[in-house]
């Protein structure tokens, strides 16, 4: 229903030109038209197989959108890359680890590459930056302390990129369902100039 509903805006959007548009994502979707019309997409055709065998686990940061790939010479098909905020695995069963598990034993990746970043936004990052945001922002007090879930904890950033890295290897590499088969090394990326730096794990 959300989607029909979201199809039929769309829809009914298409006769308005950019300059009228107020939202990034309208924008987004007249060039989308103009980039799939062009066949701009003939350059990255591909299939869901990495090519490179490789997964990288990266940060969500907007300096890595396009550097990461540049930096690492990867193209598109080449790698999984999965993207969070901060490269971290906070819990054996999350989002990030469920998706290397796929990677490994749908995808046939042999080789792990948890990729930080200098200057990352989750180191330091504490649910108190967050908590006045929210609360201003109209979210009930009683949802900031949930039963359920420790938000200082779920939200808490880290303290140290290095440390960060070796942790993250560490959930990977002990993780009951990688087999020992998998390569698993840590990094860290200069935001600016794309330089890696190992980290030893
Ligand atoms: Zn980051």
């Amino acid at each position: 229903m959300v989607v029909g509903c979201l199809q039929k805006y769309l829809y009914l959007r298409t006769d308005i030109n950019q300059t009228e548009m107020s939202s990034n994502i309208d924008q987004v979707l007249a060039f989308n038209r103009g980039y799939v019309a062009s066949k701009g997409y003939e350059k990255h055709l591909t299939d869901k197989f990495p090519d490179r065998k490789l997964a990288v686990l990266s940060c969500m940061d907007t300096r890595l959108s396009v550097l990461l790939q540049d930096a690492l010479g990867l193209k598109n098909g080449d790698a999984k890359i999965i993207k969070n905020a901060g490269a971290v695995i906070p819990s054996p069963w999350d989002s990030a680890m469920r998706s290397l598990i796929v990677a490994v034993y749908e995808l046939g990746v042999t080789e792990i590459m948890v990729v930080a970043h200098t200057t990352c936004g989750a180191c330091h990052m504490s649910f108190g930056h967050f908590k006045e945001e929210m609360l201003h922002r109209g979210i009930p007090a009683a949802e900031l302390e949930r039963a359920d879930i420790d938000l200082n904890t779920w939200l808490e950033g880290f303290h140290d990129t290095e440390e960060s890295v070796r942790n993250t290897v560490s959930a990977i590499v002990n993780h009951p369902l990688i087999p020992s088969d998998v390569t698993v090394r840590g990094f860290i990326i200069d935001s600016a100039t794309g330089e890696l730096t190992e980290v030893s794990c």
